[in-house]
């Protein structure tokens, strides 16, 4: 099955707050000038969270499946990471 597809089997309840923050947006230029763009947060994440815009990464949260890849990938450990609010963020559309 491919990710498009798997995706297509979650549902998302939308929290009006993010549940993911980026602690420090100085850390992400140094990233940019490390690893190049696409920087390791934006190559990991299946859902297209991240996304690099004049300089700044920008999160959509809503996508998020909470996989934690971004934490693990982030070379700076600069990525705030939790949960969505309880009831909130992803389930299975048929579990
Ligand atoms: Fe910023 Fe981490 Fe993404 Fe690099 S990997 S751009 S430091 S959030
Ligand atoms: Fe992307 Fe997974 Fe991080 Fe969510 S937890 S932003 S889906 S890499």
């Amino acid at each position: 099955m491919k990710v498009e597809e798997k995706l297509y089997t979650l549902r998302y309840k939308r929290d009006d707050v993010s549940h993911l923050e980026i602690k420090d947006q100085n850390k992400c230029k140094e990233c940019e000038l490390k690893y190049g763009v696409p920087q390791p947060c934006i190559t990991v994440c299946p859902a297209n969270v991240y996304s690099w815009v004049e300089g700044k990464i920008v999160i959509s949260y809503e996508n998020c499946v909470e996989c934690g890849a971004c934490k693990i990938a982030c070379p700076f450990n600069n990525i705030i990471w939790k949960y969505p609010r309880y009831g909130l963020g992803i389930a299975l559309r048929y579990g």
